[in-house]
Parts: C-alpha cells; sequence; structure tokens
C-alpha cells in the first residue's frame, strides 16, 4: 500500500490538503500503433501513484517522491519551463505548466507502479498530481483536456515523444474495462473486459530489463513509420488496411520498411478483432491474437528482447492462453492470459526458464481492470 500522505507528513511537516491517486496501464494489444494514428486497447491496473497536495501562499512549488527520498525540487511556478527542473521532478512541475496553474503547492508522491516496466509509472505520477491541481485550484478541465495537457508536460516538458493512450488510460479508466482508443478520430470507448469473471488471469512477467523511450531505437521506430507513410502517400500508416498491403510492399521497395508497415497495419486490425473477441467472450480467440501480435512485434517491428521472448515461449508452453511483449518494447515486460488455477505453476516454469539462462529473476504479478484517477481523501 502507498501512502503518500505519510511521505508528505514526513518531508514537510504538515498534513496535506487532499490525496489524489491516477493508475499506471498495460496496454493489451496495439504497439506502435498510437503515434500511427492507429488503435490501441489498454486498460488500467489497480497498481497507482498517490499525490497529497497542499497548496501554498507563495508561489513555490515544492516537490518530492517517496521512491527519491532525500530529494526536495523547490521552484517557483512563474519560472517553470522546459528543462527547468530536469529529472524526475519535471513529470511533476510540468503539469502546473501545461495546466496553466498560477498557484503554489507542496506535493508529496508515493506509487506502487514499477519504473520503465512498461506499465506506465509517469502516466501515473503526471495523472494523480494534474487530477489534484485541477480539483484543488478548481481549474475546471475536463478528463479528456487533463490528458491532452498531460501529454504535452511528457512531450514538450520531460521532452519524450509519447503518444496520449498512458494520460487517456490513467484519466478515463473505469473498472471493468478496458479502453480502445482510435487515435486517428480521437474517440474512445470503454470494452467490457472481465478476466476474472472467465476464471482468467492477467499476468505480467517484468523481465527487469529496462527501455529508454526517449531513446535512439523507439525515435528510429518512429521515423521509419513516418517514411512508409511518405512513401505509400498517407498522412499516417493508418491509411494503410490489410487489403492495402499486397501492394504496399510493391511500392514500398525496401525491406525493412515492408516490416514495419506490415506490423502497423495487421496491428490494427488485431486491436479490432480483439475488441471484438472480448464483446463475445471467446478468449480462446482473444489468446490467439496476443500471441499473433508478439511475433509481429519480435519479427516485423524487432522490438523485443530475448528475455520478454524467453518469458513469451515459456508460458505458452505451460499453457497460458496467449502472451505478448507490452509496452514500447527494447526491454520491460510480457503480459499472459492464464486460468487462474495455472498461475502459480506458470510462474515457476518461467522462474525455471530464467535461471536456467542465468537471467536476472523476473518479476510477476497479476493485474486486473482497474479504476481510474480518482480521489482518494
Ligand atoms: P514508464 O514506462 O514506467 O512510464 P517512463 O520512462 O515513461 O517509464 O517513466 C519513468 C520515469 O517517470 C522515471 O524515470 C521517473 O522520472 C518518473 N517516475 C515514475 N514514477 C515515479 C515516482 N514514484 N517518483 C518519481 N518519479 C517517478
Ligand atoms: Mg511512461
Amino acid at each position: 500500500m502507498t501512502s503518500a500522505g505519510a511521505t508528505f507528513r514526513r518531508v514537510f511537516g504538515y498534513e496535506a490538503e487532499g490525496l489524489w491517486a491516477a493508475p499506471g496501464r498495460v496496454n493489451l494489444i496495439g504497439e506502435h500503433t498510437d503515434y500511427n494514428d492507429g488503435l490501441v486497447l489498454p486498460f488500467a491496473i489497480a497498481q497507482r501513484a498517490e499525490a497529497a497536495i497542499a497548496p501554498r501562499e507563495d508561489g513555490h512549488i515544492r516537490v518530492c517522491s517517496e521512491q527519491n527520498p532525500g530529494q526536495i525540487t523547490e521552484v517557483k511556478v512563474t519560472g517553470l519551463r522546459p528543462g527547468l527542473p530536469s529529472g524526475w521532478a519535471a513529470y511533476v512541475a510540468g503539469v502546473p505548466w501545461a495546466l496553466e496553474c498560477e498557484s503554489g503547492f507542496d506535493v508529496a508522491i508515493d506509487s506502487s507502479v514499477p519504473v520503465g516496466s512498461g506499465l506506465s509509472s509517469s502516466a501515473a505520477v503526471l495523472c494523480s498530481v494534474a487530477i489534484g491541481i485541477n480539483e484543488m485550484f478548481e481549474l475546471g478541465l475536463s478528463r479528456r483536456e487533463l490528458a491532452r495537457r498531460t501529454q504535452k508536460t511528457e512531450n514538450d516538458y520531460v521532452g519524450a515523444p509519447t503518444g496520449g493512450m498512458d494520460q487517456i488510460t490513467s484519466l478515463l479508466a473505469t473498472i471493468g474495462h478496458a479502453i480502445l482508443y482510435d487515435v486517428r478520430a480521437d474517440t474512445t470507448e470503454q470494452v467490457p473486459f472481465d478476466p476474472a469473471g472467465a476464471g482468467l488471469t492477467v499476468l505480467v512477467i517484468d523481465s527487469m530489463i529496462r527501455h529508454e523511450h526517449s531513446g535512439g531505437e523507439y525515435r528510429a521506430r518512429r521515423s521509419e513509420c513516418e517514411e512508409s507513410a511518405r512513401r505509400l502517400g498517407v498522412p499516417a500508416l493508418r491509411g494503410v488496411s490489410v487489403g492495402d498491403l499486397p501492394l504496399a510492399v510493391k511500392q514500398l521497395r525496401d525491406d525493412l520498411l515492408i516490416k514495419r508497415t506490415r506490423h502497423v497495419v495487421t496491428e490494427n486490425q488485431r486491436v479490432e478483432n480483439l475488441a471484438g473477441a472480448l464483446s463475445r467472450g471467446r478468449w480462446g480467440r482473444v489468446g490467439e491474437l496476443l500471441t499473433e501480435a508478439h511475433a509481429s512485434y519480435r519479427d516485423d517491428f524487432e522490438a523485443s528482447c530475448v528475455e520478454v521472448d524467453v518469458a513469451v515461449e515459456t508460458v505458452l508452453a505451460a499453457g497460458a492462453l496467449g502472451a505478448r511483449l507490452t509496452g514500447g518494447g527494447f526491454g520491460g515486460a510480457a503480459i499472459a492470459l492464464v486460468r487462474a488455477e495455472d498461475v502459480s505453476g506458470i510462474e515457476d516454469a518461467v522462474a525455471a526458464a530464467y535461471s536456467s539462462r542465468g537471467f536476472r529473476a523476473a518479476h510477476m504479478f497479476a493485474v486486473a481492470p482497474s479504476a481510474g484517477a480518482e480521489r482518494v481523501v
């Protein structure tokens, strides 16, 4: 259990005025489709960040985090600009900047979302602060607007070129649902997603290999997709359907761009198919689509890593309905759809596979479709 209220009291020496929480998320399917104007299907998880906040009269902002003990960052609200402060505190200080909030405050963060495993610890922090100051200072911004503004924080203040999926999920999720987010149409749809009701569990297998989102690989994939779209004469790869692929292959004439395009185009189709399978309760099909998505992510998009591939192969051999790498890739976590009674056997199989290869132990835990950001106290 996190308690940002206790951190606040210990660090600042008085009681916070309010406590807000915002969840991390798992992307069920739809990887690297967001910046191609495509479809994603994430759900919020119970792991979440809390922000304990109290207003200040002097226009200063002080920021601390239970996960970065001993560091207090202080900055004047009028002095906020990208790069100031740098480091993790930018995820907090960049929120009042993007919300055009002119009031000072103290804020303590405490989060149970593991950092860098593809579960969006960053959006959890951003969104807990955003709903907190939106309510505390009566800024009157809608959840959808808060999602846009916190994406701006991540893109323009922190400098990470991410899409809007993480913030949308953290702010708009409802319990027992995944969110079908259509980036081109800018619409969201709640899709019933209740694995527990079908005797199933979504297991996260964190390989503990860490990605660097703003790093070169991510940027390279993005520009390969943009180059493909340019050559195909569409604004983004969303403009290409599975039926268009044979012609696109001829037009692209480049093996690498063909692979990247094929991943994005088939992935959009898999997102639609998986949403459809969920609405018909066809869990076997859901599992197959997850595994197909992994093969595409690994072979065509070339964004997996050996540790995650071993996790996926191991859980499938041990009876999972399906499994795939989730998140931005180059490390991070796999998700597996497993029968509840198989969870411990599957965890044992992964632990044994990792240990026999000399990998660092994987971190495994179950996730369930949970509520979006909310006030706690
Ligand atoms: P993720 O996939 O987990 O979102 P990111 O690289 O996007 O990975 O974001 C991780 C960054 O978010 C961390 O390096 C840190 O700067 C910030 N962050 C996340 N959780 C916390 C926390 N509890 N306290 C302080 N900073 C955090
Ligand atoms: Mg992130």
